[in-house]
This record gives structure tokens, C-alpha cells and sequence, in this order.
């Protein structure tokens, strides 16, 4: 089969990895893709966002299935276009991913149908929002109805920095449309899983837990950023809890969704709070989540495009998916100044080194006339190890990381220890 992945980013760099395993692929190709993706697959320039363009040059280069990897396309539609133009593709349709690119709708489905997570209310005017935080206190929780980048979600300490974070979605549009509905909810606490689940509308079966680190800097300090590194699986992810959230949150949103009419057809990405009360939705992402991704697919033994191919078709049950019995660790090394600005451009070296013993995906990097592999974004890779531990899968990508270098090389020290 001609297989074309969707996106440029570290995550797509691992789905192309894994699918070229498949003895079923004949021809792999990546849309924009990356300096990594680039030796697996053709890299075709075209924008992740740009539909029309995408479903034309599929038709046009005899795709016959095509993976939609990152959240904008999937919102804009991108598996119902391709659909439409007779190609079938991984991911769940507009109607479906909805349920990422509005909290306000995730959170309603969660009441509707008692899926646990934390108490809110939904507003669209900017005085009743600030009178119900003056009313709740704090610690509260403010976000944007929609896609953000990780960036709308304010957990506000004090009542003033909620009322700050209420005006600059609502009133100066800090997040643009994004900001025009908010959803405003209780602090939960605990800590924090990730269980990214294959899903095809009607069967869900989760891949092995993880843990994404969110902040710039060790301590879990410093900006929020698109993520600095995972583990899997999550030692706090215990088989007890596995259980509980399968009765109560995976299986209920799947069933949920179908009952809606919007059968969710991909990966189903759980954001999950292990409060004192039990497990709670934290949010839910319509696709895998990167860097959690490239730790979670070094553990796949199975073929993933038989995977992708169950999940459209709706036979999820009768695949026996195969993980190895190991950990993974991928650490992200990143352009000095990110999440703020960053150069770029710096050539990048000791990678072959590197892959000797880890996977070395690629997020931001381009490859340039002479073959130098260059930086050109703010998380530029990921090293991923595997061990029959955690510390061993810990150890060996920090020790892979240490022979790759360039200039301004920023990374956390403590991925996977706190
Ligand atoms: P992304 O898509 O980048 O993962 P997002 O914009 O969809 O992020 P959320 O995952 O909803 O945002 O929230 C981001 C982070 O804020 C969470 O990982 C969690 O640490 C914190 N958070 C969100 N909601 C709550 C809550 N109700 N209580 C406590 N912390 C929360």
C-alpha cells in the first residue's frame, strides 16, 4: 500500500518509523515531514493545514490510506475530505475530534453521560465568568473553549490571576476565537497520566500508560511547553487504576460518542488526574500526543498499519496488539530560549552516534543542500530508549542524548524522575 502520514513534527517521525516496519507499506510518504521522516519516507511540502491541496495530491499519486497525525487538520476535517475522495484515512472525522477542539463540548459529554472529571461551568459573557470566579475562589481553572496550542489553560492561583486570565481570553482575545467561550473548573490535584487508546467507534484498547513532562525546566519548573519528555509506562498507573479507568472513563466516552452520532475512529489521547476521589478526565486529544507518542510506539511489537486499518474498519476485537514487556524514556532536546525565541539553523552532530543506541526522532530539523541536518524549530528531537526497566530506559537516553550536540542544546536533567 502507498501510505502518506500528515504532519512534520517528532510524533510523525515515530509513526512513519513504525509503519515502515509493516511488510504492507510498499510506498511511504510525509507531508511536510521532517529531516528525520526524510529517510524514511518522500517528504512532500505541503502544510498539515492545507486540506484541499492535501486530498488533490493523494488522488493524484495513487494514496491508498492516509494517517492524519496532528490536531488542526483533524478539527478542519481532513478524514472527511479524504473520504470523500475515496481514500480511507486514520483519525476520527470533524465530528469527532470535536472533542478536543472544544472543551465545551468535551465537558458537556462528561456530564451528559457521568464520565468523572472535574465541576465546571461553560461561559460566553465576560461578567458572569468574573462573578463566578469571585463566588468560587481560588485555586481555580480557566480555559479556552478552543485549539490553543497548550496555551489556554490558566490554573490560577489566586482570584486575581483568574480574573487576569478571564479578561485577556475574553477581552483581549488573547487566544483569538479560541477564547470567545471559556470553560471554568475546579482545581483538581494528583498526579498526572496519560493513556493514549486505539479506538475504532466502537472497541477502545489502550496502549501502555505514559507521562509527558509539560515544563521548561527541571523541578517541573518554567513555561508550559509542547513537551520535554516521557516515560512508559507510568509507575503511578497501577493495574487497579488501569481497571477503573476502563470502566469508567474509556469505555463510557467511546459508548458516548456513538451515541452521539460521532463514532470516534483513531486514538482516543485520556488526560487523567488520579485525584483523591479516584481517577478524572483532565482533557481528552483526538490523536496521539508527542512526546508521548515516540516513547509509547518504541514498544510496539505489533504491525501498526494493521492497527490503523482495524481501527477504521471496526475490528479492533479481533487484533491481538503485541507490546514488548519494557519501558521507554524519550527526551527532548531543544533550541536554547524555548518555549519563548529561539535561533535556528545551527547544524546538529553526533546523531549517527546517538542512534546506535536509542531511536533518534526528529521534531524540528531540515536537512540542507550538503546533507548537514540543521535545527529549525524549538523542540528539535527526541532521543528514545527502551530498557527492561525504567531507569534502564532512562538511563539510555540520557546517555544516547550525550553525543548529539549544537549550539544553545537545551534539555531537562530529570525526565522521569519527578
Ligand atoms: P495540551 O493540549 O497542550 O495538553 P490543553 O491546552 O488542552 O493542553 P489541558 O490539558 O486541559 O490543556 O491543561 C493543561 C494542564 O493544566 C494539565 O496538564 C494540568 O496540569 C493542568 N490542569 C488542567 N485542568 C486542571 C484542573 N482542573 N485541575 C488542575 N490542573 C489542571
Amino acid at each position: 500500500m502507498n501510505v502518506l502520514v500528515v504532519g512534520g513534527g517528532g510524533r510523525e517521525h515515530a509513526i512513519v518509523w513504525a509503519l515502515s516496519k509493516s511488510r504492507k507499506v510498499d510506498q511511504l510518504f510525509c507531508a511536510p515531514g521532517n529531516g528525520g521522516s526524510a529517510s524514511l519516507a518522500q517528504c512532500i511540502p505541503i502544510k498539515a493545514t492545507d486540506v484541499e491541496v492535501m486530498v488533490a495530491w493523494a488522488v493524484s499519486h495513487a494514496i491508498d490510506f492516509v494517517v492524519v497525525a496532528p490536531d488542526d487538520p483533524l478539527a478542519l476535517g481532513m478524514v472527511d475530505a479524504m473520504e470523500a475522495a475515496g481514500i480511507p484515512a486514520f483519525g476520527p472525522r470533524a465530528n469527532a475530534a470535536i472533542i478536543e477542539a472544544s472543551k465545551v463540548f468535551s465537558k458537556n459529554l462528561m456530564a451528559k453521560y457521568h464520565i468523572p472529571t472535574a465541576k465546571y461551568n461553560t461561559f460566553t459573557d465576560m461578567e458572569a465568568a468574573l462573578a463566578y470566579v469571585k463566588e468560587q475562589g481560588a485555586p481555580i481553572v480557566v480555559k479556552a473553549d478552543g485549539l490553543a496550542l497548550g496555551k489556554g489553560v490558566i490554573v490560577a492561583q489566586t482570584v486575581a490571576e483568574a480574573e487576569d486570565a478571564v479578561r485577556a481570553m475574553m477581552a483581549d482575545k488573547r487566544f483569538g476565537e479560541a477564547g470567545t467561550r471559556l470553560v471554568i473548573e475546579e482545581c483538581m490535584t494528583g498526579p498526572e497520566v496519560t493513556v493514549l487508546a486505539f479506538c475504532d467507534g466502537e472497541h477502545v484498547v489502550p496502549m501502555p500508560s505514559s507521562q509527558d513532562h509539560k515544563r521548561a525546566y527541571d523541578g517541573n519548573k518554567g513555561p508550559n511547553t509542547g513537551g520535554m519528555g516521557a516515560i512508559s509506562p507510568s509507575p503511578n498507573y497501577t493495574p487497579e487504576v488501569a481497571q477503573r479507568c476502563m470502566k469508567e472513563i474509556f469505555l463510557p466516552t467511546v459508548a458516548a460518542l456513538k451515541a452521539e452520532g460521532r463514532p470516534f475512529h483513531g486514538v482516543l489521547y485520556f488526560g487523567l488526574m488520579l485525584t483523591p476521589d479516584g481517577p478524572k478526565v483532565v482533557e481528552y486529544n483526538a490523536r496521539f500526543g508527542d512526546p508521548e507518542c515516540q516513547a509509547v510506539l518504541s514498544l510496539l511489537e505489533s504491525d501498526l498499519l494493521d492497527i490503523m486499518l482495524a481501527c477504521r474498519e471496526g475490528t479492533l476485537d479481533q487484533l491481538d496488539i503485541r507490546w514488548k514487556d519494557a519501558a521507554a524514556c524519550c527526551l527532548v532536546l531543544a533550541s536554547g530560549g524555548y518555549p519563548g525565541k529561539y535561533q535556528s539553523g545551527y547544524p546538529i552532530s553526533g546523531l549517527e552516534k546517538a542512534g546506535e543506541t536509542a531511536m533518534v526522532f526528529h521534531a524540528g530539523t531540515r536537512v540542507n543542500e550538503d546533507g548537514q541536518v540543521l535545527t529549525s524549530g524549538g523542540r528539535v528531537l527526541g532521543v528514545a530508549a527502551t530498557g527492561s526497566t525504567l531507569n534502564d530506559a532512562i538511563n539510555g537516553a540520557y546517555s544516547a542524548a550525550k553525543h548529539i550536540s549544537f549550539t544553545d542544546m537545551q534539555f531537562r536533567t530529570d525526565i522521569g524522575r519527578v
